[in-house]
């Protein structure tokens, strides 16, 4: 079953064209890699998925729904930004529960949700610290975990990992990919690092100038790049 479904996508910031007629389909409980250069346009396409932009033309759906014309909380997704954006006047377990109040979830059902959010990320020590007594890497689960405790049909990562050290990435990466396991929902994330692309995806799709250049799993990208672009980018070190 399609979980995300981008048709004919345009976008233009003025006479900017960032996004030109893209068309993506990413199956339920795929893990779906959006891998290239800056300013390819990732982060525009992501935000176009979630709401937070206003598009030219084309439509998205969401788990069948056409969300074109929705609100970003209408639209069943949860995204994890590389700046974590936590409260920081909230402790984590007040920044895990605090969309949850505002949307009139009872006590015991906001518990029970980051009960589970806190085993799952291993971060049950944590629940009394402010975001400033953590680490980035603590900080990042706990971004993480705002999004699944609104138990969403679909993670949007913007490089949730490119301000932590080369040690704690390699870690975050294990973790994520034990996540998508346990959870088996769709994920579209976003990189420009080759290494997490290969290592997380069921598919990646790579861009250059706002149009997906080969949309393949890791080992026929690495194996059989469609042009020299890819192939460039994919042999490269990030
Ligand atoms: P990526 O995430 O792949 O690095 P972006 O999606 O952020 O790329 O940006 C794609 C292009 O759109 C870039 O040329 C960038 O400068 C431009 N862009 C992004 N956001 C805006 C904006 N709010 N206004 C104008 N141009 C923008
Ligand atoms: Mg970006």
């Amino acid at each position: 079953m399609t979980s995300v479904s981008v048709r004919d996508l345009s976008l233009k910031f003025g006479s900017l064209e960032v996004l030109r007629t893209l068309n993506l389909d990413i199956d339920q409980g795929e893990f779906l890699v959006l891998l290239g250069p800056s300013g390819c346009g990732k982060s525009t396409l992501l935000n176009c998925i979630a709401g937070l932009l206003d598009i030219s033309d084309g439509q998205i759906f969401i788990s069948g729904k056409n969300v074109t014309w929705e609100e970003p909380k209408d639209r069943g997704i949860g995204m994890v930004f590389q700046s974590y954006a936590l409260y920081p006047q909230m402790t984590v377990e007040k920044n895990l529960s605090f969309g949850l109040q505002i949307a009139g979830m009872p006590k015991d059902e906001i518990s029970r949700r980051i009960e589970r959010a806190a085993e799952i990320l291993q971060i049950q020590p944590l629940l009394k610290r402010k975001p400033a007594q953590l680490s980035g890497g603590q900080r990042q689960r706990v971004a993480i975990g705002r999004a699944l405790v609104r138990d969403v049909d679909v993670f949007l990562f913007d490089e949730p990992l490119s301000n932590l050290d080369a040690k704690l990435r390699a870690e975050l990466r294990v973790e994520l990919k034990r996540l998508h396991q346990n959870l088996k929902n769709t994920m579209i994330y976003v990189t420009h690092d080759q290494i997490e692309a290969l290592t997380l995806a069921d598919r990646i799709a790579v861009m250059k100038g706002g149009i997906i250049q080969q949309l393949d799993a890791p080992l026929t990208i690495y194996n059989r790049p469609v042009n020299l672009f890819v192939a460039g980018f994919i042999g490269s070190p990030s």
